[in-house]
């Protein structure tokens, strides 16, 4: 148990060292509080952490911080030791053989759709009858409430059957692993609609007309996303608070609190609630060295083509020039667990040879260039699966976890698809909510709000 020696009052008890854990175990411990962080896996970080591949500290799958987050208190001090890279964004979105930039534009989407595909995209936008009322209800319809009417009706009522098709469709199926119709309407909202179709070419316009626009650029830690959470923890041991790593919190362990302080649960809600059919789905990162200086100049391939495997591929340099061997350079390609299920390799034999040649195929890896090394990760737990009708047993989940006693908070205890900044806005919440005396009840009435939150890639 690490405790800081002058704190006082009631021990702090925070489950999970992701950036939730730690950042609200940092708060706390500011606010001259005894804390204890349990944290079940080997080493502090969750999905911000890293895996160390050819001594370099890779992200666990394409990460950058949006330009807003800077507004966040913690990334401003972060900033403010070691400032962050202010990056151009140089994205590409794989479409066949075919290499948009992303974000894109209306007429790179038309150059690389071809003619026909996208008239019958372009007719599909503008043509439906109510297109215009569908999309002045976007927004609208993004406040969670009445029928859940599942993503497919939801995304094609929007955009028309031809851009549903050609996009959203087949990644939803490869992100997901199971028929678009059976998803929530939540996927569209959180995933696609980051705002509406109108607004967002709007935002681009003012992108290419030279304005610094936030989708142009990103901003970046030198020494990857992973030395946010060094920040932390380093931070926290000044503090006197360690996380005790291999130290899993769960329902039993909650019993034996009765009476005490709540609990801060950023850990899996699946842990306090086992019967709540929230169910996660993973992702495989396969780590390839190739011995090049360099494979391309973007830092993010985006592929929702499904005769890939991958939805993303990211070259490590390309985020932080630090994050390189000379003549060497690392691709990080992600595969959502899909319909593949856990237990696969793809980073040896017959599936790792056919990774390759779709790397090769989609344009993004060298021809006749093997890779020195190739690794697998696999990360349970990344992307909530949002079902229909998913929202009434979150809400049943959020109360049975209330009355045990434990506050959840952070992404996989609320069941979130967001962003880092999102995840240390929510923590400070959670701290202020029980410094100011509040329930759990109280607080997962109001963790509706947070549901709405809008993941940014
Ligand atoms: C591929 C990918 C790309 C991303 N890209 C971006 C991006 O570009 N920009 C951005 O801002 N964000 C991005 N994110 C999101 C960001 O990484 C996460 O939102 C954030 O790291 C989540 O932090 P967290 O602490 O809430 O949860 P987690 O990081 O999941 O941490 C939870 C921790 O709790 C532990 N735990 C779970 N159950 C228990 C238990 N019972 N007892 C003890 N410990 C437990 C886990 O081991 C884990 O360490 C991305 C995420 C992924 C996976």
């Amino acid at each position: 148990m690490s405790l800081r020696p002058d704190a006082a009052g009631p021990e702090r008890l925070v489950v999970g060292a992701g950036i939730s854990g730690l950042y609200a175990a940092l708060l706390l411990a500011r606010a001259g509080r005894r804390v204890r962080l349990l944290e079940r896996a080997a080493r502090p970080g969750g999905l911000a952490g890293a895996e160390v591949f050819r001594g370099l500290p890779c992200d666990l799958g394409s990460h950058r911080l949006h330009p807003a987050a800077l507004e966040q208190p913690l990334f401003r001090e972060v900033h403010a030791r070691a400032p962050f890279l202010t990056r151009p964004r140089r994205g590409v979105l794989v479409l066949g053989e075919r290499h948009v930039p992303y974000p894109p534009s209306a007429p790179s989407m038309l150059r690389a759709l071809g003619l026909r595909a996208g008239a019958a995209m372009g007719l599909g936008f503008v043509a439906q009858r109510g297109r215009r009322a569908a999309f002045a209800r976007w927004e609208r319809d993004r406040a969670i409430a009445g029928e859940d009417v599942g993503f497919e009706r939801f995304v094609r009522d929007r955009v028309g059957a031809a851009a549903y098709a050609s996009f959203y469709r087949p990644y939803a199926e490869k992100v997901w692993g199971i028929p678009p119709a059976e998803l929530s309407q939540t996927v569209a909202k959180k995933r696609i609609s980051t705002t509406s179709p109108l607004a967002l070419f709007k935002e681009l316009a003012r992108a290419r007309g030279g304005a610094a626009a936030d989708l142009a650029r990103f901003v970046y830690p030198p020494g990857g996303i992973s030395s946010i959470i060094a920040y932390l923890e380093a931070r926290l041991a000044e503090a006197g608070v360690r996380a005790e790593c291999g130290a899993a919190f769960d329902l039993a362990a909650l019993g034996a609190r009765a009476g005490a302080a709540p609990v801060l649960f950023a850990g899996d809600l699946a842990d306090l609630v086992p019967d709540a059919r929230l169910e996660h789905r993973g992702l495989y990162l396969v780590y390839l060295a190739y011995p090049r200086a360099r494979v391309g100049t973007p830092e993010t391939y985006y592929c929702p083509d499904p005769r890939f495997w991958f939805g993303r591929v990211s070259e490590l340099q390309n985020y932080a020039p630090d994050l390189r061997r000379p003549g060497e350079t690392v691709l990080c390609v992600e595969i959502p667990e899909g319909a593949w299920g856990r237990g696969r390799d793809f980073a040896a034999g017959r599936p790792l040879e056919a990774l390759l040649d779709q790397l090769v195929r989609a344009g993004i890896a060298p021809r006749g260039v093997a890779p020195v090394e190739a690794r697998q990760r696999f990360v349970p737990n990344v992307y909530p699966l949002y079902r229909r009708g998913w929202l009434q047993d979150w809400r049943a989940a959020m109360r049975r976890a209330a009355a045990l006693g434990a506050l959840p908070f952070g992404r996989q205890a609320l069941f979130l698809h967001c962003n880092l900044d999102h995840c240390a806005a929510i923590a400070a919440d959670a701290v202020a909510h029980v410094e100011a005396g509040q329930s759990p009840e109280a607080w997962v009435l109001n963790a509706e709000r947070y549901l709405d939150v809008q993941v940014r890639d």
